[in-house]
């Protein structure tokens, strides 16, 4: 069974992508066109409008993230959690709330929610809402910054 996503065939493809030996960019467009973007998993019959995930387009290996619209009134659905990726929800734009294991966070432009693996999840869109969400293997992160980065003169 392959549960990876890819672009559905309804999809706005992306038309600018380069993958070169270090470094791998996309043009997405503007955030608020996000909803031209479809993804599916067939093995899985999911398909998920207005989502993007980016991790096997960008050949990413230590994240995966999603660049996300939902619509005013709209909220996902289904609730879920994690087996060992924690989550950091960035909102842009847009208000609306996010819950965790029951308690609502309300959420709006600058709002970041850090949701640990087991947390039940789940969002509404109170106005039309973009968000980043960043997948990443809780504790897996060892070194960071000044720690892991490299200064060259
Ligand atoms: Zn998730």
């Amino acid at each position: 069974m392959d549960l990876s996503f890819k672009l559905s065939d309804n999809s706005k493809k992306l038309e600018k992508l380069v993958l070169d030996t270090n470094a791998s960019f996309a043009d997405i467009g503007s955030f608020d066109a996000i909803s031209s973007y479809e993804m599916e998993c067939k093995d899985a019959k999911l398909t998920c409008p207005s989502k993007l995930f980016l991790k096997d387009i960008l050949g990413l290996t230590g994240c995966e993230i999603s660049v996300n619209k939902m619509t005013a009134g709209s909220k996902a659905p289904f609730a879920h959690k994690h087996k060992e990726n924690e989550e950091l929800w960035i909102v842009l734009k847009g208000t609306g709330s996010i819950g965790v294991d029951g308690k609502e966070y309300p959420v709006k432009e600058g709002s970041f929610l850090k949701i640990s693996p087991d947390g039940v999840r789940t969002i509404s869109a109170t106005t039309d809402l973009e968000f980043l969400c960043i997948q990443t293997k809780a504790g897996s992160l060892n070194e960071s910054t000044l720690t892991d980065g490299v200064i060259l003169q």
